[in-house]
């Protein structure tokens, strides 16, 4: 606990973490195919740096967190480093860029108390339904939001089927 705490409080204080948190799996060695023989796949999913920095690409300083994650498995996998024959780094900034992920937020807006049930996406329209008859909202900015869950569009299909029952009733 004390070591997610440092790697928050750092970004906190404006830098990204000096000891990174990091959830890693080698997808590879459960599904050969995503890899060429005799290679893998090593996904790195890390947190955390500051919130402004979907802002500007921080280019320089997202890579030297990526080198000081790479340093962290290195630790427990010394051969590591050597094996590495390409890697790319994906920040805020280029989730907001280029998947349209706004604050590079993975979970199209922060899950957190005031921003759940009726406050998603916003007080007023937490109902999958929009001011466009027949537009409805699924996805991960809905109430219970993001997660590979599915429940957004099991809801949404729910309201859908539900709006249509009434039409046919009227
Ligand atoms: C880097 C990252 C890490 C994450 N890690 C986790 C994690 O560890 N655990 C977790 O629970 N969640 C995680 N998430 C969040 C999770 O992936 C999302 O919250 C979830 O996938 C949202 O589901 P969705 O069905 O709303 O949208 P999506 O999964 O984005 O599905 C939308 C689909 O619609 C398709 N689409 C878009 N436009 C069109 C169109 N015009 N016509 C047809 N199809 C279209 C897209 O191609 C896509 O397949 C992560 C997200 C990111 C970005």
């Amino acid at each position: 606990m004390d070591y997610i705490q440092r790697a928050f409080d750092d970004a906190r204080q404006g830098r990204g973490s000096q000891r990174p948190y990091c959830d890693g799996v080698i997808a590879s060695t459960v599904d050969p195919t995503i890899a060429p023989e005799g290679m893998h796949i090593f996904s790195m999913f890390a947190q955390w740096v500051p919130e402004s920095w979907h802002a500007e690409p921080h280019r320089e300083e997202v890579e030297a967190f990526a080198d000081r994650l790479i340093d962290g498995y290195a630790e427990l996998a010394p051969n590591l480093k050597g094996a590495i024959v390409h890697r790319q780094v994906i920040s805020p900034y280029d989730m907001e860029q280029e998947y349209g992920l706004l604050g590079g937020n993975i979970f199209h807006g922060e899950l957190t108390l005031n921003q759940l049930f009726h406050m998603r996406p916003v007080a007023g329209y937490a109902d999958y339904r929009t001011p466009l008859r027949g537009l409805y909202q699924c996805g991960s900015s809905t109430h219970p939001g993001g997660g590979v869950t599915g429940i957004p569009g099991r809801n949404a299909a729910r309201e859908i089927l539900r709006d249509r029952r009434r039409r046919k009733v009227a």
